[in-house]
């Protein structure tokens, strides 16, 4: 194994939400931070805004082959460059209810506590929101928690087709609510509403990601490094197993080891699980942090599915649609005793988006439907079940059979939505649900709680088993909620940062 010169205080393990958010927490402590991040700097280029290029060709997609429960292979929805999955993500950044915390009875089970409550989170959310120069509108919605600041910036204007929306929902009696959206649009931002954004990269860093709100801003700080394309494979602990003593990871064609007092795991929430697993040993059969045998189980991702609300007598030429969101069934209401979830409007759909849905129809008609539609994005709460899984295989790929859950209160929220958006005047509504090869929303695998026996850190993300073993991306949630998970992993991330930065001079 390669000698290096990469020795530090901290490693943190990826450069997305939750290791951009210790990294930028540590700037400036005079601790020796290095970032190791498996892949490089996303090139800003034409093909960044080409859907034929991000959705046909996969240009930016791993080229790694996972496996779903029944061993069938796939190329999962995985990204990995520095900024981590917000450099295709759609600026969607909510604060989850307050409820959430508090466990939510749901059609098929109850989601699980927090072992903090919002009131814990508020402040970090606040934060978050000013780091990632969020835009909103407090007071439309039911359900929004309470709120010790106004949004950094005011609510990006519907433009005309979502402006119509928005009132015949509102003649309706519902509360359709300005979506909080993390993108410089507004007079004097960067963003020239190029008609892409949710799920294509920015090639003007116009997109509030980690990498332009996190990472930049702490690698302008002398005590933070980054190293890109380099993937660790697991972490090595002493021989009584208490403390994480180096990480393994692999640069080109060196295997390296790199030595630190503290170690944050941020790799998402299936990377991060499937680390730990690997770093098995003797003394840690079942893989580090995982006395309690949590690790990789509870596999969240959130039941999703797009809808194409169509009218043939109107182009729909929209060109930053994320504006609007319902929030009125998220906790059940007239269609159900149940939580439903979240209607946010999606990213444009384009007629290569369509390719795969619609192979047999011809372009022009794919066409069509693209220009004539406006999308949807249903989201509904995924229970956490101990058999749905991320489990590393010996070849470095992953097995992720994930088990969905509450998939009753999915499939009523959908035909609520479709029926929603007929009477709201859309005479065609088609749908299509997310698979397991699109684990956006990834979540629950290294989970948090107040109980060694049944969670795997403590409520600062701090690894039970081991002093100096932070994991702190979306592995910790407990439960999924049915909201975008982003601005939690950032303010949980930030709360746990301040937690680090006191306790820098014990290691
Ligand atoms: C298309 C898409 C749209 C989305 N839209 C939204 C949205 O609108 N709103 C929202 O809230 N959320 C959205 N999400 C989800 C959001 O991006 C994630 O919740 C968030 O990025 C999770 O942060 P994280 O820190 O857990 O992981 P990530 O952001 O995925 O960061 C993990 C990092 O670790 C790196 N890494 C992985 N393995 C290794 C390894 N072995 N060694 C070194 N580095 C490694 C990765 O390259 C990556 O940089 C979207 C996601 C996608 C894919």
């Amino acid at each position: 194994m390669a000698m290096t010169d990469l020795d530090a205080d901290v490693v943190i393990v990826g450069s997305g939400v939750g290791g951009g958010s210790v990294a930028l927490s540590l700037a400036g402590t005079g601790a020796r931070i290095l970032i190791l991040e498996r892949g490089e700097r996303l090139p800003r280029e034409p093909q960044n805004w080409d859907a034929e290029a991000v959705f046909v060709d996969q240009r930016y997609r791993t080229s790694d082959l996972w496996y779903d429960g029944e061993g069938n292979a796939f190329r999962p929805g995985q990204f990995y460059y520095v900024g981590g999955h917000t450099k295709f993500y759609g600026t969607a950044m909510f604060r989850f209810r307050e409820r959430d915390f508090d466990g939510v009875s749901h059609e098929e089970g109850d989601s699980r506590p927090w072992p903090i409550r919002y009131r814990d989170l508020e402040p970090w959310y606040a934060k978050a929101e000013q780091l990632f120069g969020v835009h909103g509108h407090a007071g439309d919605d039911p359900t929004e928690p309470p709120r010790s600041t106004p949004y950094p910036f005011g609510p990006i204007p519907h433009e005309p087709v979502v402006a119509e929306v928005f009132e015949r929902m509102r003649m309706r009696g519902l509360h359709p609510a300005h979506m909080p959206a993390a993108i410089d649009l507004h007079p004097g931002g960067t963003c020239v509403r190029c008609g892409t954004c949710d799920a294509f990269p920015c090639r003007i860093g116009a997109k509030g990601d980690a990498e332009t709100r996190l990472i930049e801003p702490a690698l302008a700080h002398a005590n933070v490094r980054l190293v890109t394309g380099c993937r660790v494979k697991r972490l090595i602990a002493d021989e009584r197993g208490s403390s994480i003593v180096a990480v393994e990871c692999e640069r080109g064609s060196e295997t390296l080891r790199i030595g630190a007092r503290l170690f944050v795991l941020s790799a998402g929430a299936i990377n991060s699980a499937a680390i730990l697993k690997a770093s098995a040993s003797s003394a840690a059969p079942e893989g580090l942090a995982n006395s309690s045998g949590l690790v990789g189980r509870y596999f969240m991702n959130h039941n999703c599915t797009a809808i194409m609300a169509i009218t043939p007598w109107r182009t729909n030429r929209t060109r930053y649609p994320k504006t609007l969101s319902l929030n009125d069934y998220y906790f059940g209401g007239p269609a159900s005793r149940h939580p439903l979830g979240n209607l946010q409007l999606l990213g444009k759909i384009q007629e290569p988006m369509l390719r795969d849905v619609l192979p047999a129809a011809p372009k022009w008609s794919r066409r069509w439907l693209a220009d004539h539609s406006v999308d949807w994005y249903v989201m509904s709460e995924d229970l956490g079940q101990p058999d749905s899984r991320v489990q590393p295989r010996p070849d470095g790929s992953i097995v992720l059979g994930w088990k969905r859950s509450n998939m009753r209160a999915h499939h009523r929220w959908v035909e609520t939505a479709k029926q929603l958006l007929k009477d709201l005047g859309f005479p065609i509504v088609l749908s299509k649900p997310f698979g397991t090869d699109t684990p956006s929303h990834q979540c629950g695998t290294v989970r948090f709680g107040e109980d060694p026996a049944t969670s795997a850190l403590d409520p600062y993300c701090r690894a039970w088993d081991h002093d100096n073993l932070y994991v702190v991306d979306a592995s910790f949630f407990p439960s999924s909620a049915a909201l975008n998970p982003a601005l939690t992993v950032a303010a949980q991330a930030l709360r746990v940062g301040e937690h680090l930065k006191a306790r820098l001079h014990e290691f």
